[in-house]
This record gives C-alpha cells, structure tokens and sequence, in this order.
C-alpha cells in the first residue's frame, strides 16, 4: 500500500561535539520517506525554495519516492534548520530556524494522492496538519508527529487534530509538556484519552513505549556503538515503523507491536552517519539482517 508524507524538507546544519556540518539534506519529510521506502512506496508533499539542490530531489527519486507532491516557490529559499549536540549525543539544542518557503506551505494534495490509505502528519503547524487530512478521503491509518513549539503556541488545534488520528509519536519530552505527566506509561495514558488508541513515546538511546489500546509494549534501542549525527532518528523510526505497516496492509495491534522494532532497526542506522548519508544507502536485506540480530538482543528465554 502507498505510504503519504506531508512533512518539512530541509536544510540542516548540524554541530556535534566532533565535527560541524553545513547544508545537509534534513527534515523530517526527507527522513521519512527514505526510511519507509524501504518497504513500500512513498508519496512526499513539501516545500522548498529555488536554492534547493536538484540532486536531493534525485536521490529521493532513485528510492521510489514520489515527489509530484514537492513543491518549488520561486524567490524562497529553503527551510533551514541548525543544531547542536550535547557531549551526550542525546540532548540537543536548536541554535536557528530558517522558515523560508515553509511560511507558504499551503499544501493541496495531487490528486492520486488523496486516496492514500497510510498517512503521516510530520511535525508541521496543526492547522496545517488537519489541513491535509481533509483532504484525505481513505485514511486507514493516520499517525501525526509534533513538537515543542506547537504543543506551546497551537495547544488547542493539535487537540482537535488529536481527535481526528490514530496514532501519535511523540518524544519523552513532548508527552511530559502535552499532559503535564512524567511518568511515561501514565503520559501515554493521558496522551491516549486526548483521542489517538496508539501512542508511541520515543525516548532516543533508551528506547520506545507503545501503548495499544490498554496493551504496553516497551522496547530498548538497537545498540549502536557508531553513533555520529542523531539528526532524524525520530523520523526514521516512524518511517521504519509506518512503512512495514503499509507494506504488510494491516494495523492489528500484534503487527503494530512488530513495527516497533522495524522502527527502531531502521533508526539505528540514521544516526550512524550525518544527514541521510547511512539511510540512504542501505538495502533491505541489512535492514532485515539487523533486525534478526536485534530480535535475538531483545529476546529472554
Ligand atoms: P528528528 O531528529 O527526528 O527530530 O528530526 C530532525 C529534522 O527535523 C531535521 O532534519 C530538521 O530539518 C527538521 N526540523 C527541525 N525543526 C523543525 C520544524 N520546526 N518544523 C519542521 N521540521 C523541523
């Protein structure tokens, strides 16, 4: 089944305590679409500006992903985002926004594209993310993302959006602000009645938190000893995650439970390199290798 993304394209600068790096190819559309398609093909609505490299565009291509949905607004530049990572390589803090084009994101879906069953709402503004989906006439499941900022300046749209979508992935931090709960099992509760029946709590090195109807499901990362740019490792693992989905054509609580760990396989080789350099050149057979070896980590006799 077709996977649709409506999420930001971006530019990214990226400071880690080894090495800066200016110009990447970032945003959690880009991430996205290159993780799930993998598994399925890919249907990505964005935005940039005429400064964008066409080569990006290639390079999402050459995956399958179909990008009609891309839009160029002459005399905009790109959306720049700029970033700086704690000796941990956990925590990070945002030095610069660029908004660009995206303050003209207005997106209207091409029109084979608004039959698209598997829908994800990456992080942008919720008015736009119900947007989208209105426009949306055969969602089977959608999944929204959000972040800091909206959850701060935009609380009671993306309650309304809330309502409307099956799922959420949020991280530890975004859930704690949403319900005012920091233990994460009673924040996805407290997330859950808010509207989506699955919520998904990213907690970066440590792990996931899946809460599927009143089912818990908890998984640990993959142990990654390389770990270089974390930059969209959240995207990734929502692409992993929603591409085996769309692949496999279910949203059974037993086959979401197995996304999870395609999720996280598929995020731990984002952040094994800066930009979409390690994501983008995988095959499906590592990602499968990785996730038998993973299975074996996980499992308890
Ligand atoms: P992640 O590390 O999974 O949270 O994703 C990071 C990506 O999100 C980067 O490539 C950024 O370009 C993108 N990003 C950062 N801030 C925003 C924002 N306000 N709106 C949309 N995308 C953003």
């Amino acid at each position: 089944m077709p996977l649709l993304v409506v999420g930001s394209v971006a530019l990214d600068s990226v400071e880690t305590p080894s090495e800066t790096r200016d110009d990447l190819l970032g945003g959690s559309g880009s991430y996205f679409s290159v993780a799930a398609s993998y598994f399925t093909p890919v249907q990505l609505v964005g935005v940039v500006g005429d400064d964008w490299p066409e080569e990006h565009t290639k390079m999402l291509q050459s995956h399958g992903v179909d990008t009609a949905g891309l839009e160029t607004i002459e005399g905009e530049a790109t959306f720049r985002w700029k970033g700086k990572y704690h000796e941990n390589m956990n925590d990070r803090d945002t030095l610069d926004v660029q908004l660009g084009a995206m303050t003209r994101f207005d997106p209207t879906l091409p029109d084979n594209f608004r039959q698209c069953p598997f829908i994800f709402l990456a992080n942008d503004p919720p008015p736009l993310q119900i947007g989208v989906l209105e426009q949306c006439s055969a969602p089977k499941l959608v999944v929204a993302d959000t972040m800091d900022l909206w959850i701060n300046t935009e609380r009671e749209t993306l309650l309304k959006l809330l309502k409307k979508i099956d799922a959420v992935v949020l991280n530890d931090s975004e859930a704690k602000l949403l319900t005012g709960e920091s233990n994460m099992p009673r924040a996805a509760r407290e997330v859950q009645k808010l509207g989506p029946s699955l919520v998904v709590i990213k907690k970066g090195e440590h792990g996931c938190m899946l809460l599927a109807g009143d089912r818990l499901t908890v998984l640990p990362a993959y142990p990654t000893e390389t770990v270089i740019d974390p930059t969209g490792a959240g995207d990734s693992f929502a692409g992993g995650m929603m591409g085996y989905l769309a692949e496999q054509d279910t949203v059974d609580t037993a086959a979401v439970r197995r996304s999870l760990a395609y999720g996280t396989v598929v995020a731990s080789f984002t952040v094994e390199d800066f930009s979409l350099d390690r994501l983008a050149n995988l095959t499906r057979e590592e990602i499968d290798a990785r996730l038998a070896e993973y299975m074996k980590i996980v499992a308890i006799d």
